[in-house]
């Protein structure tokens, strides 16, 4: 997903091997610059491999498709008539994505849209469906029924002289169109409407409940001078051995915020049903990330805003719509399909040129023309540190006023290491960004790029007849740049996470898990360096990252946040591969501990086999796993038990199916089995071991056995504690479901005491003002209020 398309890799690789071993050699040294006029030239020769691209992209449908509006239209109906309205929502968006903006269609779409929400409970956002079906030209014969609904609305939100005033409305359109059938039930919906109005205007409108008192304590935020985003209780050093990194300036105590920063870019991934298999008709029902969530802004979106010219960007407002069509959009949208073929990273060094605009994008790429060796080599050029002063000045990225903030200067800054990568990938990514390059001016975008000109949101720009033409020198300078950008996200791309709900649930439980929501570029957040076992603690909100400290750091220690491979999920060895990519041998505490001792990890004693006969922990040797009970000498290959584990989860996901489509009584059956067929070869404190608890909780709660429930998350709340700590996010997110599920059974005391341990542990990693922690502080004051008799009964 990051890099592009298997295919496209697997051509690229292809047309390398066959490269003349000169050419090859002046790749692997060539600078950035060098390597794009290399591109540019090898590119220009093979017309072949750019038409093999132009077949990829007609995979990725970006473009908007009438049959795809009316058939997704469609699934929408049906899936309104069921009653399924959350369901319903998603098509309709869909199908509106595809339709023309101003026609009659995309009007219907969202009419239709309104209902689905009116009947979710949404009426703010119902209304403004409404408003968008009039404004798009909603056919005049229908617009009794959506008035009706408008109305209906209006009634909701107690907004009783608009009801009216819309209600009267109706009233003369219906006798001046005459009483025809198809208005008799329309008739009476309005005569009920208006009783209900007449009910609402003789009682006095409820007081609203007051919801103060809940907000959590608002945090202490003390900006630092000399980096922008970051807390005044951190400096920033720089030396040889670390490069540019984060030290705590004072002592800092666990949940403190450290840096609070928007992502200068960010590019929503496109999620997972991408990409269809060649010749695949049928459009997908399947919710993807660009249908959950918008394109710029990265906010859930309920009721989506298409964009007017393509079917892939979807927005949460008009605002968010126009501001990404004035930032980089106007230039992205016709180029949907190839982006999404060349991968997020293409796609996040693209917009960062046009978010950084041309002129700054020419004033650095030139710069770093007389300044490379600087770039490369950082230490060159800035006298190393020795003073505990503010001595930014000098570093790498700063202005010169010695400020370091999230700005282009500080991304472009950010390392590319163009000699440590692979001469194959150097090539991949420098075809792939002068495919980028040749089709903006092929689509006669290069005016756009270069900021000369403004269209307006829909017009289309011309297209040149002939697209082999040689890049002109301003486009080589964003190749360039934008080749620099793809390798030094290799190193320093940040995903944006979220935890998603998972299924639609039946509200009383919600299970999460995190998935991967975008691709950014924080220049402030990427000055911390890695370590296995980190003392910070990231979390988002749309494109802003905020780091906490996830432990009290005293002054003069490092701030370092893990890039991926924490200790608790992997062995050193699997830690240090996966850390490959960044260049660096991790030489973090754990690290060096794991690698001295020369013992298996805890991990590894955790998540292993055990022996079949008795019990005990299976020791590797070689091929072959043997029980390490002298007197038992059972052995067994470890292909066997890979094999039986991968069964297992075979087994596992059967279960959750059947609970998907309603069958709970045969999903607890067939994990009763599970557990049973795991306790015969896994460690009793196999994370696998605490999943299936966790999913025996799950089931338990949909069927309202609440003390079922918290018996089995009880228990896998004692092996997710073991394998991520008593104060890990995964132990707070555990911590949270019990909470619920003591809620609803009336667990009180405990329900509180859980609470509170929640509570503890999330405003550590999320601070007091996140989502989770509103939820907890609800749940307790609700519990506070019940009545004696219930609270006496526990
Ligand atoms: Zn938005
Ligand atoms: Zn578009
Ligand atoms: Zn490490
Ligand atoms: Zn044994």
């Amino acid at each position: 997903m990051a890099l592009p398309v298997a295919e496209w890799q697997a051509r690229t690789a292809r047309l390398w091997a066959a490269l003349d071993p000169v050419l090859k050699e002046r790749m692997g040294a060539a600078s950035l610059h060098d390597a794009v006029r290399l591109g540019c030239d090898l590119l220009r020769s093979q017309e072949e491999e750019e038409a093999a691209l132009v077949r990829l992209c007609h995979r990725a449908r970006t473009g908007k498709e009438p049959e795809a509006a009316s058939w997704y239209r469609e699934q929408g109906n049906r899936e309104f008539k069921r009653g399924q309205y959350q369901a319903a929502l998603r098509l309709y968006s869909k199908a509106a994505s595809h339709e023309p903006p101003g026609s009659p269609e995309v009007s219907v779409c969202f009419a239709n849209r309104s209902a689905a929400l009116l009947h979710l409970g949404h009426f703010e956002v119902c209304l403004e469906d409404i408003a968008r079906a009039e404004s798009h030209g909603y056919p005049d014969r229908l617009l009794p029924k959506v008035l009706l609904r408008k109305a209906e609305c209006l009634l909701c939100l107690e907004r009783l002289q608009e009801a009216q005033d819309i209600l009267r409305v109706l009233e003369s359109k219906i006798t001046l169109d005459g009483v025809m059938t198809t208005h008799l039930t329309r008739l009476k919906k309005l005569s009920q409407l208006k009783v209900k109005l007449g009910e609402k205007k003789r009682s006095p409108e409820p007081a609203r409940e007051a919801r103060g008192g809940i907000q959590g304590e608002p945090e202490v935020w003390e900006e630092n001078s000399r980096i922008s985003g970051a807390s005044s209780s951190l400096s920033l050093r720089f030396d040889a051995e670390r490069g540019r990194h984060l030290v705590a300036s004072q002592d800092i105590v666990a949940g403190q915020s450290l840096v609070k920063e928007e992502a200068f870019v960010s590019v929503l991934c496109p999620g997972e049903s991408f990409p269809l298999q060649d010749g695949d008709t049928a459009w997908d029902t399947r919710a993807t990330n660009a249908d959950l969530y918008c394109h710029r802004c990265l906010r859930q979106l309920l009721a989506s805003v298409p964009c007017q010219g393509c079917s892939y960007a979807k927005y949460c407002s008009r605002d968010c719509a126009d501001m990404a069509w004035q930032q980089y959009h106007r230039t992205e949208c016709s180029l949907g399909a190839l982006l999404l073929t060349l991968g997020v990273f293409c796609h996040v060094a693209l917009r960062t040129v046009l978010l950084a605009g041309f002129a700054e994008v020419s004033r650095l790429v030139e710069w770093s023309h007389h300044g490379e060796k600087n770039l490369q080599n950082p230490e060159a050029g800035c006298k190393p540190l020795s003073d505990a002063g503010d001595g930014s000045r000098g570093i790498p990225g700063c202005g010169s006023s010695g400020q370091y903030q999230s700005s282009y200067q500080a991304l472009f800054h950010l390392l590319p290491h163009t000699e440590q990568h692979s001469p194959e990938h150097k090539f991949l990514c420098t075809l792939s960004v002068v495919a980028i390059c040749k089709q903006l001016q092929a689509a006669g975008l290069e005016a756009a790029v270069l900021n000369q000109e403004s269209p307006q949101q829909g017009s289309k720009p011309k297209t040149c007849e002939k697209t082999s033409d040689e890049l002109s020198p301003e486009l080589k300078t964003v190749a360039e740049a934008m080749l620099r950008h793809v390798l030094q996200l290799q190193c320093n791309a940040q995903a944006i996470t979220v935890m998603q709900e998972l299924g639609p649930g039946d509200g009383a439980v919600v299970d999460k898990k995190p998935v991967r929501l975008a691709t950014a570029f924080f220049p402030v957040l990427s000055l911390l360096n890695h370590s296995c076992c980190p003392n910070t603690s990231v979390s988002f909100s749309g494109t802003a990252a905020t780091v906490r400290a996830s432990q009290p750091i005293s002054s003069g220690q490092e701030v370092l946040h893990c890039y991926g491979p924490h200790w608790c999920r992997m062995r050193v060895a699997e830690r240090q591969q996966l850390l490959s990519q960044y260049f660096f041998e991790c030489r973090c505490q754990v690290c060096l501990e794991e690698l001295e001792s020369g013992v298996k990890s805890v991990v590894s004693i955790r998540n292993s086999f055990c022996c079949p006969k008795c019990q005990a922990q299976m020791q590797e040797e070689e091929d072959t796993l043997c029980c390490s009970n002298e007197a038992c000498a059972t052995s067994a290959s470890r292909d066997h038990l890979s094999g039986r584990l991968q069964e297992l989860q075979q087994q596992i996901k059967k279960a959750l199916d059947l609970l998907r489509v309603g069958k709970a009584d045969q999903a607890i059956k067939m994990l009763l089995k599970c557990q049973v067929d795991a306790g015969t070869f896994l460690s009793p404190e196999h994370l696998l071991m605490g999943e299936m608890e966790d999913h025996l909780a799950q089931v338990y709660a949909t069927l309202g056995k609440w003390q079922e429930a918290a018996r089995h998350l009880k228990k896998s709340i004692e092996i997710v504690e073991m394998h991520h700590g008593p104060s890990s996010v995964e132990t707070g997110h555990e911590l949270f479901k019990l909470a619920q599920i003591l809620f609803n059974g009336f667990a009180v005391s405990e329900a509180l005491s859980t609470i509170q341990r929640a509570e503890g542990i999330l405003s550590v990693h999320f601070g007091p003002q996140s989502a989770q922690i509103q939820e907890l502080q609800e749940m307790k004051a609700c519990l506070s209020e019940l009545p004696r008799n219930i609270l006496q009964r526990t």
